[in-house]
């Protein structure tokens, strides 16, 4: 009888202290997985987050009227500033590790850096990493290259359009872009240079395969040599295409919008209007670095623009 007395006390006691841990437990608000796959043909490609960042769409956006993109934003259950992903993709064709693009890495702040770890959650190790593929020149697609100040990826060869090397490398170039562009010179050098110094870093002309199964495709218009990667297995293709998008609320339905980080807004305008025809009409699936994680989807004509499919979400791809 006592035996069970002193039992009851203690489940009893212990039962307190859960309620009272229960009570002071913290907000938990952070996500769980940071990568997604996609079977593509024989590969498989891991969608991967870097983190996520305000846009100023109020204030970016060039070419439409802000009362457009408000209501835009309001059909859509969002306003200004909008949470935007900063995602890269991971194609393993079963003998060779392709990255394209890196996140920002360092250069965003709290705001990314967590690509690699991800890409070690989805059962990668970053020295496995064969070859990397660069959309553009800027912090959020370069940035993590560099990890803890060293190569993030030291075995891997680094693939940029000409046009952008020579562009972001040559500081003689700052007079050519406005104020906000600026710190992507000293992004380039930081991130690039160590790779450069070992031999690492190959420019490629667009328009040709730079990869087994993988053609740079010429898109200028964001940056001088802003590029799209067609990713080919069998009979599927993904079109991984850089800043097409940055809002895909706004700028799929008003493909005319551009943004101020836009190094020629009429180029980049021309690109999009061409890289939705081209996917609409051939049904390829879009990696997209900017639209919400995972950043993979379709897109299909709807009224004078286009609208946005997401993957279908599959446990086992
Ligand atoms: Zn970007």
């Amino acid at each position: 009888m006592r035996l069970r007395l002193s039992l009851r006390a203690v489940v009893m006691s212990l039962g307190m202290v859960a309620g009272a841990a229960h009570a002071a437990s913290p907000l938990r608000d952070t996500q769980g997985s940071g990568f997604y796959r996609l079977r593509l043909g024989d590969d498989m490609v891991t969608a991967l987050l870097d983190g996520t960042h305000p846009f100023k769409a109020d204030e970016l956006f060039t070419g439409i009227e802000r009362d457009k993109v408000d209501a835009i934003l309001a059909d859509n259950f969002l306003s200004s500033p909008v949470e935007g992903s900063i995602n890269a993709f991971l194609i393993d064709t079963g003998s060779h590790l392709i990255l394209i693009d890196t996140g920002a890495g360092p250069l965003y702040g709290k705001d990314g850096g967590y690509l690699a770890d991800n890409l070690i959650a989805a059962g990668y190790r970053p020295e496995d990493v064969d070859d990397i593929l660069i959309t553009h020149l800027h912090l959020d697609h370069e940035g993590g290259l560099m990890r803890n100040g060293i190569m993030a990826f030291p075995n891997a060869t680094i693939h940029i359009a000409k046009a952008d090397l020579d562009f972001w490398l040559n500081p003689a170039n700052a007079f050519r872009v406005p104020k906000l562009l600026q710190p992507m010179f000293a992004g380039a050098k930081s991130s690039l240079g160590p790779y450069v110094a070992s031999g690492q870093v190959k420019p490629f002309e667009p328009d040709q395969e730079v990869v087994e199964g993988i053609r740079a495709i010429a898109a200028p218009g964001h940056t001088p040599g802003h590029t799209w990667f067609l990713v080919s297995s069998g009979k599927d293709h993904l079109l991984a295409w850089g800043d097409t998008v940055h809002v895909a609320a706004v700028q799929l339905a008003e493909p005319q919008a551009a943004i101020k980080y836009d190094f020629d807004s009429a180029a980049a305008v021309s690109a999009r209007q061409r890289a939705f025809a081209e996917a609409a009409s051939k049904g390829y699936w879009i990696a997209a670095a900017h639209i919400s994680f995972p950043g993979l989807g379709h897109i299909q004509r709807a009224g004078q623009g286009f609208t946005w499919i997401p993957a279908n979400y599959t446990r086992t791809p």
